[in-house]
């Protein structure tokens, strides 16, 4: 019996340090456990306080800022934003696609340049948008992908803001600036006219003069042909000066010497685009590169070239500017046309050229612009021919009109090519 009960009092001693151990175990989980929480609730605090303060930061911006998916819908704007398009509440734009207020004419522009940031650019634009309340204003966006943990791009942020001002101050500066270079032009062209007139109003005069003189004395009686002939020959002498005068002035312009070297054709149409791509936003145009990399070089004068395709950039937006063509697109190609000819393609999204007058764009004064001068298309040609090329016009059946011209690749560059082509046939 008194075993048993010492055994007894074993067993429940031994019953109770195992409780007393369980609960310790069980009293430190509970304090584990509250330690935890109490730590995720402190991150959870941050992390609100994080986003309190971002959002604040965001809501008192004085910019537009927005977030947008790759689709164009707007996913949030601040209020400043909300101000900028006129909007009453977020409703009328959250949820939305941006496209309701970008002016049609910018729409593709706009397109293109979500596509870059959705593919890992960082780009900066300007693009026209008809607010909420019918206002057009000129905006300035500076977009940038925004990543998730593992690097997909889910949104676009993007900063944006009013540039109506500066940007009617531009157009107001550019317009001025036309209208003096169209006046200079004609001035020198006035001129150089002037002087050639002026120059051979002397032979001219002198052949009339001769030639009366020798109508005069067939007239009289007892004329000897023999008095004819010093007269003649002066009329001969005059209308060679007049020839001389009008050698001079084609040399004149052809004076401008050409600088021709080996040249990386790509790399001048970039150079251009970089001059030209303002002018081409401004009027709603976006321009689009087609360059062949493995290209040889062009034996050519890199100015003139670049006032070649500057004519042709410019002819195409202005075709354009008309607001009835929505989708307004340059694009420049180049390709290689045979072993030692490379082309240079300008092509747009125009009216196109009308059938009976395709042939008469190349002549010098042909213009159809009410503020034209007619002579960008012949300058541009006579260019190219002066390099050994040629340039033409098409006009596609639906619009849309193509200028291509050629240039020879320079020699050195020919040759490896022609090489490279026996090693590979
Ligand atoms: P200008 O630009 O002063 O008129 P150009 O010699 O450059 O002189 O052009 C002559 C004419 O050719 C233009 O007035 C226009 O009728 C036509 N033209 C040139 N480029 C284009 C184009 N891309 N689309 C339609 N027409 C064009």
């Amino acid at each position: 019996m008194l075993f048993a009960l010492v055994a007894l009092g074993g067993g429940l001693a031994m019953a109770l340090i195992v409780s007393g151990v369980m609960f310790l175990r069980l009293h430190e989980a509970e304090l584990l456990i509250r330690n935890r929480d109490a730590e995720h609730q402190g991150v959870l605090d941050r992390l609100h306080e994080n986003e309190y303060r971002l959002r604040a930061i965001i809501e008192s911006e004085p910019e537009c800022v927005k977030l947008q998916t790759a689709d164009g819908t707007v996913l949030e704007i601040n209020p400043a934003g909300l101000k900028l398009l006129d909007a009453d509440r977020p409703e009328d734009i959250v949820g939305k696609k941006i496209y309701c207020v970008v002016a049609p004419e910018y729409i593709d522009f706009y397109r293109e340049n979500m596509r870059r940031v959705f593919c890992g650019e960082s780009v900066v634009y300007e693009f026209k948008v008809h607010t909420f309340k019918g206002r057009t204003a000129w905006m300035e966006s500076h977009a940038v992908p925004l990543r998730d943990a593992r690097g997909t791009i889910y949104a676009l942020l993007g900063i944006t803001r009013d540039i109506s001002e500066k940007k009617n101050a531009e157009e107001q500066a550019r317009r001025h600036q036309t209208e003096l270079a169209r006046v200079a032009r004609l001035s020198t062209m006035g001129e150089m006219a002037t002087g050639i007139a002026h120059e051979l109003n002397q032979p001219l005069t002198a052949i009339a003069n001769f030639a009366r003189g020798c109508i005069r004395r067939l007239h009289a009686d007892g004329m000897s042909p023999g008095e004819l002939i010093e007269p003649l020959e002066e009329v001969c002498e005059q209308a060679e000066r007049a020839g001389e005068i009008l050698r001079h002035v084609s040399d004149f312009v052809r004076k401008s010497e050409l600088q021709m070297k080996p040249l990386d054709i790509n790399q001048i149409v970039r150079t251009v685009v970089k001059f030209t791509e303002s002018e081409a936003r401004q009027q709603g145009s976006i321009v689009r590169l087609d360059l062949d990399s493995g290209l040889p070089q062009v034996q050519a004068d890199a100015i003139m070239i670049e006032q070649v395709i500057c004519n042709l950039v410019r002819n195409a937006v202005e075709a354009m500017a008309d607001s009835q063509w929505s989708r307004r697109q340059v694009t420049i190609l180049t390709r290689l046309v045979g072993d030692a000819v490379v082309e240079i393609e300008v092509g747009d999204t125009g009216p196109g050229i009308d059938g009976a007058i395709i042939d008469q764009v190349f002549d010098q004064f042909f213009t159809t612009k009410p503020e034209g001068v007619g002579m960008g298309l012949s300058i541009s040609r006579s260019i190219v021919e002066s390099h050994g090329g040629r340039i033409r016009a098409e006009s596609g059946r639906k619009g849309g009109a193509t200028f291509r011209f050629t240039l020879q690749a320079s020699e050195q560059q020919a040759n490896k090519h022609e090489r490279a082509n026996s090693i590979h046939s």
